[in-house]
């Protein structure tokens, strides 16, 4: 069996499952958020009464991160609707904008979007909070209403995205049917060289088969070459398995694996038990692609889909007026190193922004230095607009106040993970989806540019 087959067959309590099967499994983890929060909510109570509860109040995680830092009151309102359920069903694990469990959330514009306007449980983007919170355990089934939720593959887990309706059952009963996806595998071989990132290697491979081409199927990341790249680059990879319609993406098992979460699991007091799958010998699959790491270049995809791939080189001509680096995908800790790398001791020459992803990250790049410089302050000294309010900001546009939307038909070269029409805000704004590199040196030419420019200088 494949990756994907073993731990469902496993949630299934079946000895064996192939592509196609239509089984019932057992969740693990069901995570929701602000957005979907409270429609999920609404099925659950409409489904199984007002007095009802659910299936198990430990795995229900709960993270604000979408509309958040707006002063738009029917997103503030969704946060409160999140704070009255947690109370009402006494969750453990919700990650609330603010401390006062009575409270109501209310974003103050006057203090501005780039200071911190959170309380200390806060976390940020639900896909790279919940890793950091100890929620993401390998061979374990994750359930979230969110398509990234697929991130969590990186973690050798089951992790896919659902709607509303399926969340509300599982809400209830802890159970989902699904039918068994076919598998696809991607052989990573060999190293990447300097200037190309993770995010280059799932650009490339969505470029091959297409935003559509993975629809419904599980992409199995494993080969030699997993073992150089970080827990970071398995979560942009796995991440973006939903680009191209994937149901999930997966990765083996590993000691890199084990030494996150079991530090995760251990700082916040979270389940530490975990059983891996490993990948088998004989496992059917429907296509094996190898991707040779050490030949892979920085690439772009432009405007509109994330499989349109090109080679940066080749894109100078592309004029832009806006850079932004954030997401789940792109506004993890190393993302903001390596961007920092191509930018240290230089000046961006169009509008910038940057969104880190967690309160945690903040904290990182605040605290991490290079020659007496923090790496928060080496991005402000480049001209980089950061904010402290981490969440998923401009990347999925949001209410008109939402800081780094594209209000205006402009291009902008982002670190995000999809670039539809209209994505990051105005429907004619047109998005080219980058490495963290490859952003940070088309902000300083303000044209598409090869990182490996900046760093061969
Ligand atoms: S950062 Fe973007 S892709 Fe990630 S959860 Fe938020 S809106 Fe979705």
């Amino acid at each position: 069996m494949t990756l994907t087959e073993k731990i469902l067959a496993r949630a299934s309590g079946k000895a064996r499952v192939s592509a196609g099967d239509n089984i019932w499994v057992n969740a693990d983890v069901l995570m929701t958020h602000d957005v979907c929060g409270p429609g999920t909510i609404g099925v659950f109570h409409r489904e199984f009464g007002r007095q009802a509860k659910v299936w198990d109040r430990e795995r229900v995680v709960i993270i604000p991160d979408h509309y958040i830092f707006t002063a738009d009151s029917k997103s503030n309102r969704n946060v409160d609707i999140l704070r009255e359920f947690v109370r009402e069903q006494q969750i453990p694990y919700f990650y609330d904008v603010i401390d006062d469990p009575n409270g109501s959330w209310k974003f103050d514009p006057t203090q501005g979007l780039l200071n911190r306007q959170y309380g200390s449980q806060y976390a940020g983007v639900c896909h790279t909070a919940l890793p950091q919170k100890g929620h993401t355990r390998p061979g374990e089934i994750l359930f979230g209403t969110d398509s990234h939720t697929c991130m969590a593959g990186a973690f050798n887990q089951f992790a896919t995205g659902i709607g509303n309706t399926d969340a509300g059952f599982v809400m209830g009963t802890g159970k989902l049917l699904i039918k068994v996806p076919e598998t696809m595998r991607f052989r990573l071989e060999g190293k990447l060289q300097p200037g190309v990132m993770a995010k280059d290697i799932i650009l490339h491979i969505i470029g091959e088969i297409g935003f559509d081409g993975a629809t419904y199927r599980a992409m199995q990341f494993d080969g030699s070459g997993v073992a150089s790249l970080s827990i970071d680059d398995r979560m942009t990879i796995a991440n973006m398995a939903i680009e191209a319609g994937g149901k999930n993406g997966i990765f083996p098992f590993d000691s890199r694996t084990a030494e996150y979460v079991e530090s995760r699991t251990r700082l916040n007091g979270t389940r530490s038990s975990y059983e891996p799958v490993e990948v088998d010998a004989d496992q059917t699959v429907i296509g094996e692609w190898v991707i040779d790491l050490d030949r892979l270049e920085p690439v772009v995809a432009c405007h509109p889909d994330p499989g349109n791939r090109k080679q940066a080189k080749e894109l100078g001509h592309v004029k832009l007026d806006r850079a932004y680096i954030g997401s789940c995908t792109g506004g993890k800790t190393s993302d903001f190193v390596e961007f920092a790398r191509v930018i240290r001791g230089k000046r961006v020459s169009i509008d910038t922004f940057g969104v880190p992803a967690t309160p945690e990250i903040v904290h990182d790049l605040r605290r991490t230095r290079w020659g007496g410089r923090t790496v928060w302050d080496i991005l402000l000294d480049a001209g980089v607009q950061m904010t402290e309010n981490a969440g998923c900001a401009a990347c999925l546009g949001g209410p008109v106040d939402t800081f780094g939307r594209m209000n205006t038909p402009l291009k902008c070269i982002s670190a995000t993970n999809r670039n539809f029409p209209g994505r990051m805000g105005h429907k004619e704004s047109q998005v080219f989806l980058a490495s963290p590199a490859t952003v940070a040196a088309s902000a300083l030419a303000g044209k598409i540019t090869d990182p490996r420019e900046y760093l061969s200088n």
